[in-house]
């Protein structure tokens, strides 16, 4: 079909001349893949929880620890953050290569694989050390320098959405992890911009409507980050059971030792106990739908 407004939404030859590897070949092409032992774009759906910044060795721990007892298959924390704000304080800082070293740490004590952002091509080597999935952040969405370096690692790579982004632009950006012959890429949607919220404070609206979208033409995994999305914590659980409901391959939260302490994003990060009560919250949506937590 004909695209009435051309390079915004997707045609019928992009499949085919756009984004070749990341569009399906069949109507039940789903790409399954493991990632230390864990399977994405199965039956079960693989949790990656923990605080937006690694912002000491204690409070990464503690997180570690909880997390993975309720049953998060990965720990996620920034140590590169992509600040909004050149300005740093106390309060509002990254934690860089120390970060890194405390997640290396952690992952070692704990045992849980780790998710964490590379922002930089300079950054890569060492970062690689420590994650088992390499996130490109929002904002990063089509640095394609940065994904095409990051593709040659070889490591399983997770592209956030751009909060502009359509459709077509993100798969292209996938496209160019592909065309490198890395095959372990998935999608994550983490919220838009749009004209409203419903809150003063949340700065994008969570497109669920895009989870059968992806799935109606591409083979990629899906995960969905409420916490990002919503920018508020009371919002978190009832969007993470949508995206569940929604057909999501993977759910990316925040949680926080405290998270109204929270040094990046404090709105939205959940607490230890709230994760733990969502976990099986999930797991009823989950088996309702036929797939597992
Ligand atoms: C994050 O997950 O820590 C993050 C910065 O997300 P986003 O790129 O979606 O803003
Ligand atoms: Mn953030």
């Amino acid at each position: 079909m004909d695209n009435k407004f051309p390079g915004k939404d997707i045609s019928d030859s992009d499949l085919k001349d756009k984004f070749p590897l990341a569009a399906k070949k069949f109507t039940n092409h789903y790409s399954k893949f493991k990632v230390c032992g864990i399977e994405f774009g199965g039956k079960k759906i693989p949790v990656m929880a923990g605080p937006n910044m690694v912002e000491n060795l204690s409070m990464i721990r503690k997180t570690a620890t909880s997390v993975k007892k309720s049953g998060a298959s990965f720990l996620r924390g920034g140590a590169y953050k992509p600040l909004t704000f050149p300005y740093r304080s106390k309060k509002y800082f990254e934690t860089r290569e120390e970060g890194v070293h405390w997640l290396s740490i952690v992952k070692k004590e704990i045992k849980i694989p780790v998710i964490t952002e590379i922002l930089d091509v300079r950054d890569i080597d060492h970062v690689c050390k420590v994650t088992d999935i390499i996130q490109i952040g929002s904002r990063n969405m089509q640095n394609y320098p940065l994904l095409t370096e990051c593709a040659k690692t070889m490591k399983p790579i997770m592209i956030k959405r751009h909060y502009g982004a359509s459709l077509r632009d993100w798969l292209g950006a996938a496209e160019y992890v592909l065309f490198e012959g890395n095959k372990k890429v998935m999608l994550c949607e983490r919220g838009v911009s749009v004209t409203h919220t419903h809150r003063s404070t949340s700065r994008f609206l969570l497109d669920l409507q895009v989870v059968p979208a992806i799935k109606e033409i591409s083979h990629l995994p899906v995960i969905v980050d409420p916490s990002h999305a919503t920018f508020w914590r009371p919002w978190v659980k009832d969007m993470t059971l949508a995206s569940i409901a929604s057909g999501a391959d993977g759910i990316m939260l925040e949680v926080h030792p405290d998270p109204e302490n929270s040094a990046v994003d404090p709105l939205q990060p959940i607490s230890f106990r709230s994760f733990s009560k969502l976990m099986n919250q999930m797991k009823k949506v989950a088996k309702s739908i036929g797939r597992k937590i």
